[in-house]
């Protein structure tokens, strides 16, 4: 007899209890073997002063188990309360998520029948790192930060989850057409990993179009990698698209932890009538089963489940007058579904999981990497400047030169407006200022550096940022500008 997994749980707010216990009495009715820790999250927890929504009670249980099955929580209206999702994913290094986007067509009536889609997210870099500043009067930025690490770690782990699950294809989606350092490097490792797995098939496209071809022919894709950004919203897309975003489960995956949970909120107005569908929740748990190497209860759960929606066994948010048989509650619907252990569908496909997803989440070796020689070349001065034209500003500024720093160019959101710029160039209070070594082969240090800013100070300019400006192996490591 193996041993039991300890996991924690959250039973949530809304329809999450009745959720979790419609989930719980399938997979132990299946002969999941777990040691439940269950831990308070979510509204009353927010609701008592604590801004992130968890007790530091929780967290020592989620150190303990490793892995958390989540029912949705509900964030309360109003300020000051941190997503709960994101300090779990940020605090535990839940670098991966996963979410399956299947339809289950005629049963659940979706523009897709044929549709097997997991989008593989990145959690934790990008626009996320939530560094945001406002920087003048007109003008505010948010960051977008791309690691190498972070881009192998979900690169390699969108790889080896397709050799654990028998996929054929992984897809990138990246526009590097555009942001050509940070999605450039994604895609570059893209090509580096893909490379290691001759025995899947590998492709990338720009995310606009490969947007709209996944919103069009899902068909066509099997496994697709993406950063955060373009992940959130496109796997929403995708479990949209199935036909139903209740029935979708996700899990979030790091090195040490793992979070499995169902793709929607609360639903608050829905809660404590028997109404909910436990669906999305289910499969969560089911990933979760696959995570802790429990693949044959997996399995089981899995298609009896599949074969309750075949049976036309749905509750209120699928049922279809022409294809269901019978619309219940929440209850009746983990009891179907428990009835039905042991059997598998006979129209949609019977799931197998035999093999470990384990092998999945092992630690793997990082590309091999030679680190460049790096050499700083010049700077880029940000003003927070509205007293008159950029020809005005660039005749101003070419007077401040230091004997080694030249002014180079003047941008505006990006584009050149010094020197021959044009006139019709829209101009915001925020410029780019480019000051480059005048003998290049030469390398800058940083009391030039500090010498330039004086200047710059003491003409009465208002400098709001500087990024250094450096060559990795001769190659510059910053865009340029639009001209
Ligand atoms: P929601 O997903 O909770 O509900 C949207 C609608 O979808 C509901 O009105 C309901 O009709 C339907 N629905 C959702 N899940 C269902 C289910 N299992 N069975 C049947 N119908 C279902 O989205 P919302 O209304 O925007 O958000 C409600 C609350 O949930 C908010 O407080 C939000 O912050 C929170 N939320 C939590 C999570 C999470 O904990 N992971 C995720 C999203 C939203």
């Amino acid at each position: 007899m193996s041993k039991n997994t300890p996991i924690t749980v959250a039973y949530g707010d809304g329809i999450g209890p009745e959720i979790m216990e419609a989930t719980l009495n399938i997979i132990t009715a299946a002969g999941a073997k777990l040691d439940i820790e269950t831990i308070e999250i979510g509204e009353q927890v927010y609701l008592r002063g604590n801004s992130a929504g968890i007790e530091p009670g929780a967290w020592d249980s989620l150190r303990r188990t490793k892995v958390f099955l989540k029912a949705p929580i509900t964030t309360p209206q109003g300020g000051g309360y941190k997503s709960l999702n994101v300090t779990t994913r940020k605090t535990l290094g839940l670098y991966a998520n996963i979410r399956p986007c299947v339809s289950y067509y005629p049963y659940v009536s979706t523009k897709h029948p044929v549709m097997d889609v997991v989008i593989v997210r990145e959690n934790e870099e990008d626009l996320y790192a939530g560094i945001e500043h406002r920087q003048t009067d007109q003008v505010y930025q948010c960051l977008k930060l791309i690691s190498r690490p972070g881009s192998e770690k979900i690169v390699r782990y969108a790889f080896d989850y397709a050799v654990a699950n028998n996929r054929k294809k992984v897809t990138c989606f990246v526009k590097d057409n555009i942001m050509k350092l940070t999605d450039g490097l994604f895609h570059k490792v893209f090509d580096e990993i893909a490379a290691e797995y001759p025995e899947i098939e590998n492709e990338v496209w720009i995310v606009d179009i490969g947007a709209a071809k996944m919103a069009n022919t899902p068909e066509s894709f099997d496994v697709i990698v993406m950063e955060n950004l373009y992940g959130d919203i496109l796997s929403d897309v995708a479990a949209m698209i199935t036909g139903s975003v209740g029935l979708a489960g996700s899990a979030n995956i790091g090195e040490n932890f793992a979070m499995f949970e169902a793709i929607h909120g609360s639903a608050p107005r829905r809660a404590g009538q028997n109404l909910a569908n436990p669906s999305g929740l289910l499969l969560g748990a089911v990933m979760m089963l696959n995570h802790i190497g429990q693949n044959e209860i997996a399995a089981k759960v899995h298609n009896a489940w599949l074969k309750t929606l075949e049976d036309g066994i749905h509750t209120y948010d699928i049922f279809k007058e022409t294809v269901s048989k019978e619309k219940v509650g929440t209850k009746e619907f983990a009891k179907a579904v428990i009835e039905r252990l042991g059997q598998n569908p006979v129209t949609l496909k019977t799931v197998e999981y035999n093999k470990s997803e384990k092998k999945v989440t092992e630690k793997k070796k990082t590309v091999k990497h030679i680190k460049p020689n790096k050499e700083l070349v010049g700077i880029d001065v940000f003003l927070d400047w509205s007293n008159g034209t950029a020809d005005d500003l660039g005749e101003m500024l070419k007077k401040i030169n230091t004997d080694r720093l030249i002014l180079s160019s003047i941008s505006n959101r990006g584009e050149i407006v010094w020197p021959n710029g044009h006139p019709e160039t829209f101009c915001t209070d925020h410029w780019r200022c480019r000051y480059l070594l005048e003998n290049k082969g030469e390398v800058l240090n940083r009391s030039q550096v500090i010498e330039l800013l004086n200047r710059i100070n003491d003409a009465g300019f208002d400098f709001i940022k500087t990024e250094h400006l450096y060559n990795f192996d001769g190659v510059a490591g910053y865009s340029h500008a639009i001209v």
